[in-house]
């Protein structure tokens, strides 16, 4: 049986085996997939290990994948914009490495019949995770993209990185009275509660927030876009699964259903307040 790991710490909290195990049942096949903790210092004996063990492959979460970057082989166009790695495939002696996060947000956005062409498109934050999604946000053809970041010059080294004149770093001040059509949170602020410094204006003009992070009631960012009559409000659950699809298909080739995972994952988390702001 192929076997698959995904390494992080911590990783008790991962869904990723549940939803492996799932795609792996609906498309007829057999696969082991495991969570491993790894300690801190470990990264690369693990992964190496797994590879003397005939691992396929692997997903990888924080905080190794830009470590998982630097011990790749070889790099997807993806990974090489995320400076970061979160699937591993191990194949003919070589290590290869993809960035499958961004491409998992575009496909919860679509959906969510979220429409991304033509759009003006707010990013908030510039870690590992917005660094990620920029390159398959602008293969959708949006009007612009702006990065806000509070360290204004990691959204600048985004930037830097893509030379697309669609791209525009930005402080939060400078924002000012800008007008999005869809903020996407890719800050860490709804897993500490901080407050992300933006205005109410912008929010309440936009048409869709997005939310990186999911739980079972919704995170600061979405209550606020909420109360503010946002149309529609989405969180990560769709893309912590539209992510996995991709390295499910990377590995097997098979491409699984995605719809009845989100469904078990939605309905054991509480989740419904996608629903409640559609109606
Ligand atoms: P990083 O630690 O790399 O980046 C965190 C970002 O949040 C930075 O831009 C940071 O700004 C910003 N930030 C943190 N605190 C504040 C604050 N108080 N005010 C303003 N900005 C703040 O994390 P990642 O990019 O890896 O992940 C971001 C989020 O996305 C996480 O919550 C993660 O769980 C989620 N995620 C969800 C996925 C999914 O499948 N649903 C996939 C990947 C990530 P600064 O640079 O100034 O420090």
């Amino acid at each position: 049986m192929d076997q698959y790991r995904v390494f992080g710490n911590p990783i008790s909290q991962s869904k990723s085996p549940i939803i492996h195990q799932e795609f792996a049942t609906t498309s007829g096949i057999d696969i082991e997939y495991k969570a491993q903790l790894v300690e801190l210092e470990q990264f690369e004996q693990v992964v190496r290990e797994f590879i003397d063990k005939q691992g396929k492959g692997a997903n990888v979460t924080v905080p190794f994948k830009e470590r998982a970057f630097k011990l790749c082989d070889e790099l997807s166009l993806s990974a090489q914009k995320a400076e970061a790695v979160n699937t591993l495939t191990f194949s003919n002696g070589k290590i290869l490495g993809d960035n499958t996060d961004g491409l998992g947000l575009v496909n919860d956005l679509i959906n969510h019949q979220v429409n991304i062409e033509h759009q003006n498109i707010l990013v908030l934050g510039a870690g590992g995770a917005a660094k990620g999604v920029i390159l398959p946000l602008l293969e959708q053809n949006p009007t612009s993209i702006t990065i806000a970041n509070r360290t204004l010059s990691k959204a600048q080294a985004i930037c830097n990185l893509h030379y697309n004149d669609k791209l525009t770093a930005s402080s939060y001040q400078e924002l000012m009275e800008g007008q999005f059509d869809i903020i996407i949170n890719a800050t860490s602020t709804s897993l500490t509660n901080a407050t992300l410094p933006i205005a109410e204006n912008i929010i309440a003009s936009s048409n869709v927030c997005y939310d990186m992070v999911y739980g079972d009631s919704l995170t600061p960012f979405l209550a606020k876009a909420k109360a503010l009559g946002v149309k529609t409000i989405v969180d990560g659950l769709g893309m912590l699964v539209e992510q996995a699809a991709e390295s499910f298909t990377i590995w097997t080739g098979i491409k699984p259903e995605t719809k009845p995972v989100y469904q078990i994952l939605s309905n054991s988390i509480g989740i419904s307040q996608i629903k409640a702001n559609k109606a």
